[in-house]
Parts: C-alpha cells; structure tokens; sequence
C-alpha cells in the first residue's frame, strides 16, 4: 500500500461534521493514510450573522483533548498530528495572534470561505456572469489579505469557489488567462513569506478537478514554490482519504518530487 498522508480532515470538532475523532482516524488510517493531520474547523464568523463566533476560542483545546484520548487507542504506525482550518482570520486579524499561537498545534491551514459583502460563497448564484465577476474578483482580493496576514503554514483549497459555480452548470473562469497577474501575485506572496499551499483533493471527488486547478499548481512550481501538502478535506469516514492518491499523481505530473508535513509548525518534504 502506498505511504499517504491527509493534511486535511475534519471530525465533528468542526461543526458541519458528524464523524467521531476515532472512527474518522480509523476510516483514514484503514484507506492508506499513514500520517494524518486533524484540520478542524476554526471558524472565527458565523456563519449566517457575520458576527464574531466565541466558539473558536475553544478548538485548539478540543483537538488537544481528543489527541490526548485516543492517541493510545490507535495504531503505533499512524502518524497523527494536530492542525487546524483557521477560517475568516480577516474579518478579526486582531485574534491573530491567540488563535494561531498554541503550541500544541502542528500545522494550520489558512482559509476563506465567506465574503463580507454577500456571505458565504456557497449560497450564491452563480448563472448570472456579470455577479459571478465580482464574485471572482472579491474572492481574488480576500485571498491576497489571507496570503499578507502570515498566520498560516498553508492555504487551503486556492479556487474552491468552483465547486458551488459547477452545481449550477458555471466554470467561474478562475484562469490564468484572465487573472494570471493576480493569481502570480498571490502566489508569489506565499513563497516569499515562507508558506505553502495544499493540492485539496475534495474536488477530485466531484469532477471539479483539484483546488487549485493543475495550471494554478504548475504556476506555483514554476516561480518556485516547494511546500505543498496533500489534502481530502473529508467530513466524514465514508469519504476518508478519497482521491490523495490521485492528488499525488497531479503533483508529480506538475513536477513536485515531494509533498510537505509539518511538526510543530516546520515543514519538512517527503519524496513521492
Ligand atoms: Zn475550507
Ligand atoms: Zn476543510
């Protein structure tokens, strides 16, 4: 069995899964994975209100909790590491510093999921062009405040938006051939303030490709981003670790040779 790792995988320490710390370890363990990092959400909005959601303060201590519990319970070949999805860090960049600085935390996934104009990117529609260009363009512009706050190890899923356009029969256009100076921006701001991004393979499930897309990977490679973790983003067992393998065949396709995993926040690469 191929050695996997999953940088990306919730149980319902995030509040859109239901899956059991254990049995989602299990189920990820049980399909190859033999280092794991938990990426709970750590959501910092609500998601309806906009408003600052208090519960964040609690997930780094959660996830410490249920590593302490069924760490002993699982298997001595499994490498488990504990992360985090920080999410909406840019509507409370004052948090920064105490949500990102526990010590216990391994690796932190950087993500965006809601606009402060409309909400969130999967309640919108996307059939009308000229809103699905703003929409685009709002996405492009929070991203780049993410990649400049400098909190994370990695952001999370570049282009996901596509997967909510794709159920309404729209391709968002997020292309280099009409926002390539953007996207190399963005990029180049990780690179040069040391951070990654992950090949989130969530898409791959659904025909929506990987996020980002393979042109947005090779970009990444080619101004000579190295750091690139692999990711299921799976809420649920029956899911655990679909597509890495698929993932991994991208990134070498693109011309990475390794994948990344963190330790306490260092990086460190993994031949594939
Ligand atoms: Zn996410
Ligand atoms: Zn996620």
């Amino acid at each position: 069995m191929a050695f996997l790792t999953d940088y990306h995988c919730h149980t319902n320490i995030s509040r859109d899964s239901t899956a059991p710390y254990y049995d989602m370890v299990m189920a990820e363990y049980d399909a190859g994975v033999r280092q794991l990092c938990i990426t709970d959400h750590c959501d910092t909005v609500d998601w309806h209100t906009l408003a600052f959601y208090p519960p964040c303060r609690d997930v780094a201590r959660q996830e410490l909790e249920a590593y302490e519990k069924y760490r002993p319970l699982l298997p001595a070949d499994l490498e488990l590491r504990m992360g985090m999805e920080l999410a909406e860090l840019i509507f409370h960049p004052e948090l920064t510093e105490e949500l990102s600085g526990y010590p216990w935390l391994d690796f932190i996934l950087g993500s965006y999921h809601i606009t402060k104009e409309y909400g969130d990117y999967h309640e919108q529609d996307y059939t009308d062009p000229a809103f699905c260009r703003e929409l685009l363009d709002i996405y492009l512009r929070d991203v780049q405040q993410v990649a400049d706050l400098n909190y994370f190890d990695v952001m999370a899923h570049i282009g996901y938006i596509r997967r909510y356009a794709s159920y309404q029969g729209v391709d968002t256009g997020l292309t280099l051939a009409e926002h390539g100076d953007r996207i190399e921006h963005l990029l180049k701001t990780l690179i040069r303030n040391g951070k990654g991004i992950e090949i989130n393979c969530s898409g791959l499930r659904d025909g929506c490709g990987p996020f980002p897309s393979e042109e947005i990977l090779r970009l990444y490679r080619s101004l000579g981003g190295e750091i690139v973790t692999i990711g299921s983003d799976a809420h649920r067992p029956a899911v655990a670790a679909k597509c890495l393998d698929q993932g991994q065949e991208i990134l070498k396709a693109c011309g990475f040779r390794y994948i990344t995993v963190f330790t306490k926040r260092k990086p460190s690469f993994i031949p594939i």
